[in-house]
């Protein structure tokens, strides 16, 4: 039997009912003949209720605990799909992580799927098993204790599932009906796209457009999977969402696709660091080593042999980054003056292949940030994407300049 993969997100799952609903719509596709792997993530708001319980408990959690306690909120989930489909007369079973067994690295609270052995499931399939339900986001390290795959994991979770038994799709059930040229929820003019190009929705998810996590993009473009976004709320269609494909497949596009923000931004200043070879490894390094997540990084010119180092993070990695820095600092790795901490401020990035041939995209986006009064504080740019730091007051301002001064809401 041909196997399809179908994700449902937390909103999807958020209710008995909407279980219901989820379960409703996995029925169909059984009785289209598909043998069919279900990934679902926890009910909406539990594992962010999870996560504040860890953090409470132990501000520099041990990451291994985090991981056993946040990864639960899926178990729960899982169940209950199994239980609704079995009420629905479809033959169904739950799966944690381990018991598959999705086999990560031990990097907890961000591992990475190394192998999913298929002999498990595919033998119950055989036996007349129609549904595998399988708790996403979670799976087992080689030291065998519990890991969770980075927030929003469990789409990653979905498209490994995929490549593994060679599924015909994935479909992602989300609470959009697609990816949009911008986060529909602070841009009204958003306009949901039927295509968009793998590289450019890596680039947009790893920016900050949460509809999908970036690993499953990368996994989907790398395993060539299928990968289609769609609501669980809307009718059934077969084209219904947006289709994630190769940029050979997509006829004509914009030269911006779209426009991502990231709200939980942190930009921390290293004040007069001495200027000499090898200071950026003994920062980087030990930020590294404390699991700290450096994106953006700017040297300002050294004035007599000293010289500031400013680097962004995520928000809540604020506090390992210090006490990273401050430990180089008493083992006479680094010497520095103080460091600043600015936890007030957004990334907004414009995306697209079309940059790849035409000049002027990034004057474009500066323009349009200074005719708002909009300070840039840290500039970066790839091939296909430009991204600023600003203060975060100003994020959907310049979101929906971006969106209007690129006329994403006209298609090309
Ligand atoms: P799920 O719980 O189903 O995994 P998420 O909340 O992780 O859902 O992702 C869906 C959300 O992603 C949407 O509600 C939307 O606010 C946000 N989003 C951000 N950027 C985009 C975009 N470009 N297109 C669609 N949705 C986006
Ligand atoms: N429940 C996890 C999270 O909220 C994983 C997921 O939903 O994809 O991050
Ligand atoms: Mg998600």
């Amino acid at each position: 039997m041909p196997v399809l993969v179908m994700k449902f997100g937390g909103t999807s799952v958020a209710t008995l009912d909407r279980i219901r609903r989820a379960a409703k719509r996995v029925g169909v596709e059984v009785a289209k003949g598909y043998d069919v792997i279900v990934i679902v993530s926890a009910m909406s708001g539990e594992t962010n209720k999870l996560v504040g319980f860890v953090e409470e408990t132990s501000p520099l959690f041990d990451a291994r605990e985090y991981d056993a306690v946040v990864s639960s909120g899926e178990n729960v989930t899982a169940g209950l799909m199994a239980l609704t489909l079995q009420e629905m007369d479809v033959p169904a079973r739950s799966w944690q992580g381990w018991q598959v067994p999705v086999m990560t690295t031990g990097a907890h609270a961000n591992a990475r799927i190394e192998d999913i052995p298929t002999d498990n499931i595919s033998a119950k399939f055989g036996q007349g098993m129609k549904v595998a339900v399988v708790a996403g986001f979670q799976g087992i390290s080689p030291e065998g204790r519990i890991t969770t795959l980075g927030r929003g994991g469990s789409d990653t979770t979905a498209v490994a599932f995929a490549a593994a038994f060679g599924a015909v799709r994935c479909d992602i059930y989300t609470d959009v009906d697609g990816v949009y040229t911008t986060d529909p929820r602070i841009c009204e003019k958003a306009r949901k796209l039927d295509k968009i190009a793998f590289e450019e929705m890596l680039e947009m998810a790893s920016l900050g457009a949460k509809v999908l996590q970036t690993r499953s993009v990368e996994l989907a473009m790398r395993f060539k999977v299928p990968l289609r976004v769609l609501s669980s709320f809307e009718e059934m269609d077969d084209t219904a969402g947006t289709l994630v494909c190769d940029e050979d497949e997509i006829m004509e596009s914009n030269v911006v696709a779209g426009v991502a923000h990231s709200r939980d931004e942190a930009k921390m200043t290293l004040v007069s660091v001495a200027d000499r070879p090898g200071i950026a490894a003994a920062i980087f390094t030990p930020l590294a080593e404390a699991g700290v997540n450096v994106d953006m990084i700017v040297q300002n010119i050294s004035e007599e042999g000293r010289t500031d180092m400013t680097f962004s993070c995520p928000t809540n990695q604020v506090a390992r980054a210090e006490k990273a820095m401050e430990e180089a600092k008493a083992k006479g790795e680094i010497n520095f003056h103080g460091i600043v901490a600015d936890t007030n401020v957004a990334k907004v990035s414009v995306v697209g292949i079309g940059m790849r041939s035409h000049t002027g995209v990034a004057a474009k986006m500066f323009k349009v940030l200074s005719n708002d009064g909009i300070n840039i504080k840290v500039i970066t740019t790839s091939e296909i994407k430009i991204s600023v730091l600003i203060e975060r007051k100003y994020m959907e301002l310049a979101v929906q300049a971006l969106h209007d001064a690129f006329e994403l809401d006209k298609s090309a």
